[in-house]
């Protein structure tokens, strides 16, 4: 089970993370203004900001439902003052007939809920508040969110992400930038955040080398942070390990807590440290972008409903599913043709059949979906891995030769190649097949005439 903050308190009785106990998990955490710690002398307490994950003392299934019962027998007997100060101390509220409370459900509320990594770190959480931080050290040497505008609106990003909005590049108009100054934090959408990590970086990265500056610390805290996303982006291609991810976690929080300190640590900076074991326990853990977006279409719709008054319900739960029904009608997760064309031309006919004198069936398309998780299409820059090399190739068409995707490509000539960008040269028009499986994923590019400068995103 995972959802936003909120929802995860509501189910589990917990009284959220600006209370006194902030972590439903730990047993042993207090909030950052707690006192406890100070008089604690057998150092039991530990404050949110501690990033030692072995001083920790979790929470089982069974202390929390403890926790639970203990609530509803003191309530009873309690004074309201005393059960007000009882759950404060124990971090959970005393909710009748919640959950926890169900003798026939047996829920175990630690073994299920998993914290959503999505809103942790990209809705009002550690990524918002890092690039936040960084951009205000970074301001003092001369590189400002104008400059990083500037930069990021001369990338183009793969046609799937720009035809759906979500790629961030008119974020920085000047009243934003001003918001974003004064609270020292970078606020965006989660999907805008993640299309421009990996610009940012990129764009620090250019900084740092024209400032002369080996090694920022400030811009190093804010390279660690992309580095945990990337990790959290491979979860679902199986390449994240919980120890990998654990190690990315633990180097970002010690270097963030010390260059900026702990003023802008939210208990969302403790909440990514369970993350590793969540995966380890659960091999994969779920963010929530998928039921952000159907939420946001549940509100659409509602939007549409003028007339409350009868089975308001009823008629926002038909038009969901309607529109659900039609969603999955054009739905296959197998690799295919996307968005195919209705003309071909005589050369290009030949030339298919000259390549794939076999094939049954031939489909010709703009777009097509080269795995379970990614497609691309006409004009986008893709990574390709064949053999021991990378190379970059620019797509021309699409390809379905009885079920095998294949992509009409030019290939690039490697230039040079840094941590995230590599440079790429533009040679001769000639157009070669690609097979879709070696396909590593669509990047973002910009064009400086011949020279295509590609961003490695995951
Ligand atoms: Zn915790």
């Amino acid at each position: 089970m995972t959802g936003d903050e909120l929802a995860l308190q509501q189910v589990n009785c917990h009284r959220g993370a600006t209370a006194e106990m902030p972590c439903m998990f730990c047993l042993n955490v207090k909030s950052k203004r707690s006192i406890d710690v100070l008089h604690d002398r057998a150092g039991y307490f530990v404050l949110v900001t501690c990033v030692d994950c072995d001083k920790f003392k979790f929470h089982s299934d069974v202390t929390i439902r403890k926790i639970a019962f203990e609530l509803r027998d003191r309530s009873s007997v309690e004074t309201k003052k005393g059960m007000e100060t009882l759950q404060k101390q124990l971090g959970f509220s005393y909710i009748p007939n919640s959950t926890l409370l169900c003798p026939v459900l047996n829920y175990k509320p630690a073994t299920l809920t998993v914290f959503d990594w999505m809103h942790c770190f990209l809705v009002d959480g550690v990524f918002n508040i890092t690039v936040g931080q960084t951009m205000a050290v970074a301001s003092t040497l001369g590189v400002s969110y104008n400059s990083m505008g500037s930069f990021v609106a001369t990338w183009s990003w793969p046609r799937r992400l720009t035809q759906k909005g979500a790629i961030g590049k008119d974020l920085f108009k000047p009243s934003r930038i001003a918001t974003w100054r004064k609270e020292e934090k970078f606020k965006c959408s989660a999907s805008e955040a993640l299309s421009l990590y990996p610009v940012m970086a990129a764009f620090l990265q250019m900084e740092s080398t024209r400032l002369g500056l080996a090694e920022n610390p400030a811009f190093t805290v804010f390279y660690l942070c992309c580095d945990v996303l990337d990790h959290l982006l491979c979860i679902p291609r199986g390449t994240c390990t919980p120890e990998g991810l654990a190690e990315a976690i633990v180097s970002f929080l010690r270097l963030y807590k010390l260059v900026f300190g702990e003023k802008h640590w939210t208990p969302k900076f403790h909440s990514i440290l369970h993350l590793p074991r969540m995966l380890a326990e659960h091999k994969v853990i779920i963010p929530c972008f998928v039921t952000e977006r159907k939420h946001k279409e549940g509100k659409r719709i509602a939007g549409y409903l003028r007339n409350t008054s009868v089975d308001f319900e009823r008629s926002l739960l038909e038009d969901i599913t309607s529109n659900h029904l039609h969603a999955l009608h054009d739905f296959v997760a197998k690799p295919r043709i996307c968005s195919g064309i209705t003309r071909c031309s005589e050369t290009l006919l030949a030339q298919l059949q000259a390549s794939f004198p076999d094939a049954i069936s031939l489909q010709v398309g703009r777009r097509a979906k080269f795995n379970q998780f990614n497609e691309t299409e006409v004009g986008d820059i893709v990574l390709a891995q064949i053999g021991d090399h990378v190379v970059a190739a620019e797509i021309f068409g699409a390809i379905v030769a009885d079920g095998a995707v294949f992509f009409l490509v030019s290939k690039l000539r490697r230039i040079s190649s840094e941590r995230r960008l590599s440079k790429w040269q533009r040679f001769g028009q000639e157009l070669c097949l690609l097979e879709g499986v070696s396909i590593l994923g669509p990047c973002v590019h910009r064009n400086d005439g011949d020279v295509v400068v590609v961003i490695r995103c995951v």
